[in-house]
């Protein structure tokens, strides 16, 4: 085998898990050979950026909190400890907030979250249906039990975070393959390279799946099975006649329905539905807008009666089936094969952590944070965490 293409790591994918990844190992140890071979190096569908790109608190596993507390540290100096070679990224950080909206049989698992949040030092608190209205003049919350409000929750570019987790894996000597990984080579119950469309061959006693919604599909070429189906998501941009104040947060009603505004005035909407399809598939369907959810929104913001639909598009969220979380960690019946999947729907603001647990995993360092709980052994016993993510 070419000894050019032998590598202590390889990573399979190079959206935000595969970059950080590739940025946590090489900052740790310099000296470790690290490959990301991405299919698709604009990233066209990858769900990195096909996101809503929504970083928050709100979480009722304390993990998935604890995650997004280490995101917003990042997030916060990204701009500065990422600037390399005199290129700053501009990541857009807006943390305008997310409000949750409740219907009263759901209150009180709401408020049990917000306590354990709060506990952990985040900035959440509880409002009533009149808080809602006086912070957001233009929502009708009358009926709703109230919700809770995360200050800090925000958005930024997803696209400005990738690459600048590219560039700086890329300046701690990380390499970037446009290739697809068509078969993983397996030799006595351990990970030994992968294959690559192209014909070539790369040798590694570690790979990392970090495959996002095609994860499934690598991993079963070595005849690993996993839970985690692609799911077709939709988002919509609109632009409303009657412009809000100030910016609006990211609010989720108790049917799901969430919107946010968007830089150029315009708002930015989503929802997941049970008849969102599962497969590869990045059709975009104004119908879904107009016929449906155009009436949820103007009941809840009567002043969006009137917009303009001005486009939208679809992505794939990696649905975990099992729980709705994260499969984090090696798998037990394939030595050398890591798992970074499943992410549901959250993923983007937990790259960093993911990142940086990933190469603590293959460096062989204690974790900073424990995201032990995330093992892939429960997806082998069928035991799925206590409390979902959203997917
Ligand atoms: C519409 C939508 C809205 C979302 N909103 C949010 C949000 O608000 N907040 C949030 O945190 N998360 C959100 N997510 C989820 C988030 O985008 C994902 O969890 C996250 O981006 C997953 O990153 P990843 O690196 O695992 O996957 P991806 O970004 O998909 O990267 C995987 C990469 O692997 C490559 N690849 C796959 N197979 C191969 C192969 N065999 N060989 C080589 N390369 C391969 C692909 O080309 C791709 O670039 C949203 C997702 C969607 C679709």
């Amino acid at each position: 085998m070419d000894s050019k293409k032998r590598y202590d790591v390889i990573i399979v994918g190079g959206g935000i898990m595969g970059s950080t990844t590739a940025y946590y190992l090489t900052r740790k140890d310099p000296a470790l050979k690290v490959a990301v071979i991405e299919r698709d190096l604009a990233y066209t569908r990858a769900s990195t950026t096909l996101s809503m790109v929504n970083a928050r608190i709100q979480f009722s596993l304390r993990q998935n909190v604890e995650i997004s507390q280490y995101a917003f540290n990042v997030l916060e100096r990204f701009e500065d400890d990422m600037t390399v070679a005199g290129q700053r990224p501009r990541i857009s950080y807006h943390r305008e907030g997310n409000l949750f909206l409740y219907e009263e049989a759901a209150a009180i698992d709401a408020k049990a979250a917000l306590a354990m949040q709060q506990a952990l030092g985040c900035q959440v608190q509880w409002w009533s249906p009149d808080e809602v209205k006086a912070h957001y003049p233009l929502y009708a919350p009358e009926g709703l039990a109230g919700g809770t409000f995360g200050a800090q929750d925000g958005h930024f570019d997803a696209y400005a975070v990738l690459m600048g987790y590219k560039a700086n894996a890329r300046a701690q000597g990380a390499v970037y393959v446009e290739d697809e990984v068509t078969q993983l080579a397996v030799d006595k119950g351990r990970i030994i390279g992968v294959k690559t469309g192209s014909g070539a061959t790369y040798a590694s006693a570690v790979v990392v799946n970090c495959a996002g919604a095609w994860c499934t599909e690598l991993a079963g070429t070595a005849g690993v099975d996993l839970p985690v189906n692609p799911v077709k998501r939709q988002c919509f941009c609109l632009d409303t006649a009657v412009k809000p104040d100030g910016p609006l947060p990211l609010t989720i009603l108790p049917s799901g329905l969430y919107f946010r505004t968007e830089t150029g005035g315009m708002v930015l909407l989503g929802k997941s539905m049970a008849e969102d399809p599962v497969g590869f598939d990045f059709t975009w369907d104004q119908n879904r807008f107009m016929d449906i959810l155009w009436l949820e929104l103007a009941e809840f913001v009567p002043a969006f009666e009137r917009l303009k639909l001005v486009r939208g598009w679809a992505g794939l969220y990696a649905v975990n089936t099992l729980d709705g979380n994260a499969i984090l960690g090696e798998w037990p019946e394939l030595k050398g094969f890591y798992l970074a999947n499943g992410f549901s729907g959250h993923g983007l603001q937990q790259g960093p952590a993911v990142g940086r647990y990933m190469s603590e995993l293959i460096i062989g360092e204690t974790p900073a944070l424990d995201l032990s709980i995330f093992n892939p052994q429960r997806i082998l016993e069928g035991k799925p965490l206590a409390e979902g993510g959203l997917v």
